[in-house]
This record gives structure tokens, sequence and C-alpha cells, in this order.
């Protein structure tokens, strides 16, 4: 029946291919599966996505943005641009402020709408700094909606607070902390027999300990709701306004299940190629087989377009290491492991290696002590003084943020030579502010420095990145990740190829069928082409935008050509050199892969 579906979407795409120019826009569907990697897009585990793929396009030489997590590239997306013009650094960064609904922490994680809206408030109404594709539709009158994940959903259109205007059901939807119901949606809702507040992950959201594995089911129940709300009340809202429309669908699955499972507790295999993160895959595209149904039968599979994406890609977790404090004879964590990195690993370093006091900023700034205890985020504000630290660590996963005070080199590059002589460092990003560091390359090469106006991060460590040896590194990544999950559950974050290789393509009336893209293409391209196929003319601030994908549409030519390139730091101390793998297409930039060439996958 998938396949039925989808046979008929691709016919009629044929039939309106020699059409003249129809006169509004076509509607546009953004499917981002959350964590997807193209490895797990197989006819089996996933056939709708496989369909889509090959009737389609598929981009083949895909790209998420670094540091490779959700709402940083939700950012992208949403906007087009880089996340130097964003200030989305990561999911947790260093905001410069208390956040109240982040329980007063200066290190917010982004994935909540509460603390969204209280960094709109800080940063001028919009923290992106950046009109958002959704934004921008919904000013034109387009229809708009956003469903899924929460966090990055909001993020496509987040001055829009008050339900009405934009859509929106996320998993915070019917509580205190979500995004009002729109008033046309609530009785549909009801009508339909769902209710009016999202179901919790139950047991998908079990992350386990080092002692008792994590879940072994995806997140089927609360994306039901999410697919059933689309499929049942949105669309059919969204058929009745003969207007174009653009709307969001975030599954949180594979990368909930990914992260979370227990397949593998403590060993690298089968990480997360065990099945419980292959059920996670199939419910993704159970979701989106669910959407390409309910066009087919609302009568909108002839004008509307559906992309599908990935934020970024996986990899599964490594806590080794030789060289860190948090591993040596004498120091140890609760629930940790002997011999494993603890969660905030780095703030620990640092606060050892800087001879500083380490205070929690997600525990009311409690002082932690760094030889036996971690903060309860991973978390650090280090220094004498809380309330003036001398450096700030956002830790995310497969890349943290580190936050020094402006001008302060002789600390940054203190923090540095800690963080260079650590075998879990795969590659160090220092802002250019502070000059030419050696063994790090500057913010300004890697799309992170522009014109944000969230504070910029001094330091971006990546971790390292290496591979089970499966044949192909991408579907068997592995990485240090500064995360409480354990040994064997799943990460993102780096800039290796495993965590920066995506999943992408796109069917409907404006793509070409059966097409393979070569060209470099990335999420912020996504941005740029849903804003040309719904004509949106959105002015932008700063400069680090993205393409639109015109050789992938039926109105486009051929496929432009790109260089491959690679550009290396000078090597530091410790005679280590961050190197750059890169592509160019025209004046737009494609980061492969980049940190220490031995110890980042896509540099080997
Ligand atoms: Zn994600």
């Amino acid at each position: 029946m998938r396949l039925f579906y989808y046979s008929l979407l691709v016919s009629t795409a044929l039939a309106t291919s020699g059409m003249a120019q129809e006169a509004a826009p076509h509607n546009v569907i953004l499917f981002v599966a959350d964590g997807l990697r193209p490895s797990s897009v197989t006819p089996r585990t996933a056939p709708t996505m496989t369909a889509l793929l090959t009737g389609g396009v598929r981009f083949e030489n895909s790209h998420s943005i670094f540091p490779t997590f959700t709402t940083a590239n939700a950012s992208t997306m949403a906007t087009g641009h880089l996340l130097g013009d964003t200030g989305d650094f990561s999911n947790t960064i260093f905001s410069g402020f208390r956040v109240p609904a982040a329980s007063n922490s200066v290190t917010p994680f982004l994935e909540n709408d509460a603390v969204l809206g209280q960094m709109n408030q800080q940063f001028g109404g919009n923290y992106l700094n950046e009109e958002t594709i959704l934004a921008a539709a919904r000013a034109q009158g387009y229809s708009t909606a956003t469903i899924g994940k929460v966090g990055p959903v909001h993020i496509f259109d987040p001055t829009e607070a008050s339900g009405q205007l934009t859509i929106n059901i996320d998993d915070a939807t019917g509580t205190a902390a979500g995004i009002p119901l729109a008033s046309a949606i609530q009785p549909a809702l009801t009508a339909a027999g769902l209710p009016l507040a999202t179901p919790s992950r139950g047991a998908n959201g079990v992350s386990g300990t080092a002692t008792a594995p994590g879940t072994k089911v995806a997140n089927t129940v609360q994306q039901q709701y999410f697919a059933s709300a689309a499929t049942q009340v949105v669309l059919p809202l969204l058929a009745q306004r003969s207007k174009p429309f653009a709307m969001v669908f975030w599954s949180r699955d594979p990368d909930g299940t990914q992260h979370n499972q227990g397949d593998s507790l403590l060993s690298l295999t089968p990480g997360i190629n065990g099945p419980t993160s292959r059920a996670a895959v199939r419910n993704a595209d159970n979701d989106l087989q669910q959407l390409f149904a309910a066009l087919y039968e609302l009568g909108l599979d002839r004008t509307t377009d559906v992309i599908l994406t990935s934020d970024h890609g996986f990899s599964t977790i490594s806590k080794q290491s030789a060289t860190s404090y948090a591993i040596q004879p004498g120091y140890s964590y609760p629930g940790v492991p002997a011999g494993l990195l603890p969660r905030g690993f780095v703030g620990i370093d640092l606060a050892i290696g800087l001879g500083q006091s380490l205070y929690d900023p997600d525990s009311n700034y409690a002082q932690v002590n760094p030889t036996s205890a971690y903060t309860a985020s991973g978390n650090a504000v280090i220094g004498d003084d809380p309330n003036d630290p001398l450096v700030v660590v956002a830790a995310n996963g497969g890349s943290d943020l580190i936050y020094v005070r402006q001008g302060d080199s002789d600390t940054l590059a203190r923090v540095v030579g800690i963080l260079s002589a650590q075998d879990y460092t795969g590659g160090l990003f220092v802002d250019d502010a502070f000059g030419t560091v050696p063994g790090t390359l500057p913010m300004s090469a890697v799309g992170l420095k522009g014109s944000a106006v969230t504070p910029q991060p001094s330091i971006a460590i990546s971790f390292k990145t290496t591979d089970t040896g499966c044949g192909e590194p991408t579907a068997c990544g592995v990485e240090v990740a500064d995360s409480g999950l354990q040994q064997g559950q799943g990460m993102h974050g780096t800039f290796g190829r495993a965590d920066t290789m995506n999943t992408m393509g796109a069917i409907g009336p404006d793509f070409r069928l059966g097409f393979t893209d070569t060209a470099p293409a990335s999420n912020a391209d996504l941005g740029m082409t849903i804003a040309s196929i719904l004509r949106l003319d959105i002015p932008a601030k700063g400069k680090l935008v993205g393409r639109v994908l015109s050789e992938a549409m039926k109105r486009g030519g051929p496929v432009p050509s790109s260089s491959r390139q690679t550009l290396d730091s000078a090597p530091d101390a410790n005679g280590n050199v961050t190197r750059l793998a890169y592509q160019m297409l025209g004046t737009t930039y494609y980061f492969d892969a980049a940190g220490y060439p031995d110890r980042t996958v896509g540099l080997q």
C-alpha cells in the first residue's frame, strides 16, 4: 500500500511536469527524520523513504551543519543561514543571562518553547536575528504549521507564540509550557477522537544507567499522535483553505531511540545498529507514509512538494580516555564505571587544569568537587565567582562549546593547551577575535562567525571519532561524547563525517524524478530552496547563506561544478593540526569533516 500511494504521487507529478506556470506556488512539507543516517534507509526498514529517494531526488552529497545538533540545524533549515548568523550554535549554549524558564541557568537547553521565548525577549524579539521561512510564508498569507519534536518545530516560527497564526503541536502541547493550540484545531482534534495534550514518550524516554539497559521500544505512541493530528486534523484544514501552505513535521525518531536504545549496554556493537534503532527508523517511515496517504486522499498530491531531511547523522558513544583527570586513580563518580568518562568531563578537566572552582549552572550554581562529582547536565561555570566566571562550558554531546571572557587571550590559550593534550579531543575551532591560535582553525572557516546576536562561543571542541570497521564509516561511526548516556548508546554533534552526513531527498511537482544529485547540498540550502518554491523574498541580515538547489528542480539547469579542498591549521606545541575538508560550489561552502586527521571520520 505504501508504494501504491507513492506511485500515484509520481504519476501525478509526471502529469503536471509539462504544464504551464501555476498561479500559486506549490505547498511544501518538510519532513525531518531526526538523526537519520542514509545507510539506515533500506527498502525493508524504510520503504516510503526509499521510494521517495528513488522516485524523486536523492541528494547523495549531503551535509548537516557543525555543531551537528538538532536546534542548530533547525535554525539553518528555518532561515537558510549558517550558525554564525542564526546564533543557535548548539542545543545548549551560553545565553549570557540567567534564563528563568531554564531554572535560571546561563546554559539553557533550547529544545523548550518557553526558553525560546525568553531568548527572543533577551535578543531583540528574535534570537535568530533572521526571518524564518514560516514567518515569511505566514506574512505572505500562506497557511503554516509545525508538528513534532519540541524545540526544533517552534524554531521554524519562533516569534509566533500565540499558536493562532502558525499551528503548533509538539511534546509540550496541552501543558502550561506549550504553545497554545490554534482555536480551529481544538474542536477538530476532539472530533477526530484525539486528545488535546500530546502523549509522553513513555518507555521510549527511558535512557537507562550503566547497569540497566535503556529503551527497547521506538517512540511509536507519541509520534502516532503527531501523525494522526497531521493527517486527520491539520492537513484537512489546510486543504480547505484555498491558499498555499508550508508544514514542518519533525519526527523525533530515530534520534530519540538511537540515543536511548538498550541494545548495546557498554559495548560499541551493535551500538546504534541494533533492532531498537531499526524499529525507530521504521516508525519515522510509517509517519511519512501516513502523510503521503493523506496528501493523496485530500487531493493535495499534485500540488505539494515533500522534502525529506535529517538534521544530522549519528554515532555510537565511546567513553574511553587515558588522559582525562576523570579516569585517573583516586577519581570516581556516582554511577560511572571505573575507567570510563563521566558526563561533564570537559568541565572537570578544565576546572582541575586551570586550578579553578567548578559550579553547576543547572543546580543553582552549587559548587561541585570535580574529583568526585559531575554537574547535572555536564555544563560548567568555572572560576572564583560563579557570577563572573572565567570559563563557561556548554556540554552538548559529540561537541561542546566553551566561552571565555572577551579579550582574555591568556585563559583562551591555557584552555586550548589543556584540551590539545587530551586524547578525546578531535579538533578545535576558535573565535577569530582571539587571532590565530596554533592547532585550531578560526570559526570563520566553518561558518560560525557572522551576524549572530547571541554570545559568540570562544572555542568549539569536536570530540574524537572512529568507526567499528563495518566498511562504511558513516554507518558505524563511534565518538566520544560529553553526555550522561552510556558507552554503546547513541550521540551526534561532532565534525566527523558520520555526523555531518545527513539524509536528504525531495519529491513533488517542483522536483525532478529519479534524479541523483551529486552536487554538494546542505540543510542551509533547504531553507533557501523552500523560500524559492514558496516565492518568498526574505531580506538577509547576515551573509552566511545556502543556495537554492535548482539543479534538483524541473525548472533548474545542469548539475553545477564544485571542487574539493582542504585547509590546515598550523601545528600546536603537541603537533596537533586541525584540518578542514570542504567543498565549494560558486561562493557556497560545504563542510565535509574537520578535526585532527587521525581522530576524525572522513579525514583518515
Ligand atoms: Zn537531532
